[in-house]
């Protein structure tokens, strides 16, 4: 999945775009809007709560952390749940996610990058995933680059069909609240998910303050880490890829690692790996 890239990415053209991708694209996105015509404070207390689920759980505790890099320990069962919540997100199979997201830190804003600024904010944010070499759906290749995920069979299997819990979760809430509430639930919460995410991608890697030298464009930005439960601590963690703890110092506001902490408390994970500000850059991310 070396997307060619860097400098000089070709103008979009219509060849290049992925219809099935764009096709839902615009659909999220149309029906995210539509779901502001028929606002109800239990149609937004349903969006937050299931958007802490599928990015805070999901994606910022299940496929960043744990699963792309081991930044803490925990059961089986505690794992593949939060795989399953990542599938909510609408951002593909953990094999998928975690591979893509590999290939970033290995050659983060060089050539190879999946999705970096310097070939764009907009190819960053969104571009990649409508324009790129995405392959959500093909486990064989993705899984070189994520053999951990790939010698499981129920990562194999939610890999390739990672909107089923998605779709079955629309069907719940449709019962439960009717149409208004998959509006809000399924469609606006995915889109405010998606653009928190790729925020992560873009902005992160184009405004905000160095902590670290890294050799990459990396930024924290506090802002992006409360839309995301502290992802936006960006520069912390290319420096520090491996610790579950992205906002280093008391002001950072990680709520992923202020929830890993209250975890750790009963039982639930463990071995939580954390770096320390004055901590020496590991070798292959140093300047
Ligand atoms: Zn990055
Ligand atoms: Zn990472």
């Amino acid at each position: 999945m070396q997307t060619s890239a860097a400098p000089g990415r070709a103008p979009y053209t219509l060849s290049t775009l992925n219809i099935i991708t764009a096709f839902f694209m615009v659909a999220f996105h149309v029906l995210a809007v539509m779901a502001f015509f028929f606002f109800s404070w239990t149609n937004l207390l349903v969006a937050v709560a299931l958007h802490w689920l599928a990015v805070g759980f999901g994606i910022s505790l299940g496929y960043h952390r744990l699963h792309t890099h081991r930044g803490y320990k925990t059961s089986t069962a505690f794992e593949y749940f939060l795989a399953l919540c990542g599938t909510l997100t609408l951002e593909g199979g953990p094999i998928f996610w975690v591979a893509t997201h590999r290939v970033h830190h290995q050659h983060s804003d060089k050539d190879g990058d999946p999705h970096s600024p310097r070939e764009g904010g907009f190819w960053a944010h969104m571009g990649w995933i409508l324009f790129g070499d995405t392959h959500h759906n093909n486990t064989a290749l993705m899984s070189r680059y994520a053999p951990d995920l790939a010698a499981t069979p129920f990562y194999r299997w939610l890999n390739s069909y990672h909107y089923v819990p998605l779709t079955l979760l629309g069907f719940v809430l449709l019962a439960i609240g009717g149409w208004s509430m998959v509006l809000w639930g399924i469609f606006l919460r995915v889109i405010f998910g998606l653009h928190a995410t790729w925020l992560v991608n873009s902005a992160t890697h184009m405004w905000g303050s160095r902590r670290f030298q890294t050799r990459d464009d990396s930024k924290n930005s506090w802002w992006v880490a409360l839309l995301t439960f502290g992802e936006g601590w960006h520069n912390n963690h290319h420096a520090h890829p491996v610790s579950a703890r992205h906002g280093l110092v008391w002001y950072e506001f990680d709520i992923s690692w202020i929830t890993l902490k209250l975890f750790a408390r009963v039982g639930l994970v463990r071995d939580l790996k954390v770096a320390k500000v004055a901590a020496p850059l590991p070798v292959e991310e140093a300047a």
